[in-house]
């Protein structure tokens, strides 16, 4: 995974520079497996059962978070309160008929084979691992109402047309009792920013959305409950999560 990440990092920014940040991805590595080794445990990661003293930091071009992704399971923040909330409070054992998830996360794979009533159909933009069918969120190979739930995050930032992207998404789904559960990077500004252009630096994003994201679900057509992780602080602190909001939408 890793001589992936940086032969990514040097097709979009150079030897140099995907070299440099290789070594700050190696040392700060070495660093968390040495404080996991010597100190006594105070996290841990529903999504594989990792626990430790403190997560690998996310190193991307020209910064640097601190103690995000499991050791165990690459999981995030928003990974980790993601499973929490899909086996605790969406009950996510109880449902069935077609899932369609995008841009699948390895930290999620546990939780989607912990249903059993569901078929999951995984969906990227380009062959990865794990995934069963090749598509574009703008033009999507199903039929109409074919979809019981449509799990989407962090992806609209990247698609250069998010309202067709979301018209797809709401031609697929289930009339009724179909949900769409879907997130982005949201940042303070009321407005979406348009770049005009795919970030490289920002993870290829071409837009950082604004309060206004809601406002766009619903003129896309879907009802919008506003939802979060709903875990105590002692929780979070154990899960290392912070307040994730995420919407469930219901064709209106
Ligand atoms: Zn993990």
């Amino acid at each position: 995974m890793i001589i992936s990440w940086y032969r990514q990092k040097v097709k979009d920014f150079g030897l140099p520079a995907a070299t440099w940040a290789l070594w700050r991805v190696a040392w700060g590595r070495a660093y968390v497996i040495a404080c996991n080794a010597l100190l006594p445990s105070r996290l841990e990661c529903p999504c594989c059962g990792w626990r430790g003293r403190r997560l690998f930091d996310y190193v991307e071009m020209g910064y640097t978070v601190r103690s995000v992704s499991c050791p165990g399971c690459d999981s995030h923040a928003r990974h980790r309160a993601f499973f929490l909330w899909l086996r605790n409070q969406y009950r996510i054992d109880q449902k069935s008929g077609t899932a369609l998830v995008f841009a699948p996360e390895r930290a999620l794979a546990q939780i989607w084979e912990s249903a059993p009533g569901l078929r999951i159909c995984k969906i990227d933009i380009e062959q990865a691992r794990g995934v069963d069918v090749i598509g574009d969120i703008m033009q999507l190979p199903f039929a109409g109402e074919s979809a019981s739930l449509v799990w989407c995050h962090h992806v609209l930032d990247q698609v250069q047309d998010d309202r067709r992207a979301l018209a797809e998404l709401r031609r697929v789904l289930k009339s009724a009792t179909g949900d769409l559960i879907i997130s982005v990077g949201e940042s303070a500004e009321p407005q979406t920013r348009e770049f005009g252009f795919s970030d490289k630096a920002l993870s290829g994003n071409r837009r950082a959305y604004g309060a206004d994201f809601a406002g766009r679900l619903r003129a896309a057509g879907f009802s919008v409950q506003v939802v979060n992780s709903g875990l105590t602080e002692a929780d979070k602190r154990q899960y290392a999560v912070d307040e994730e909001r995420f919407y469930v939408c219901r064709k209106t």
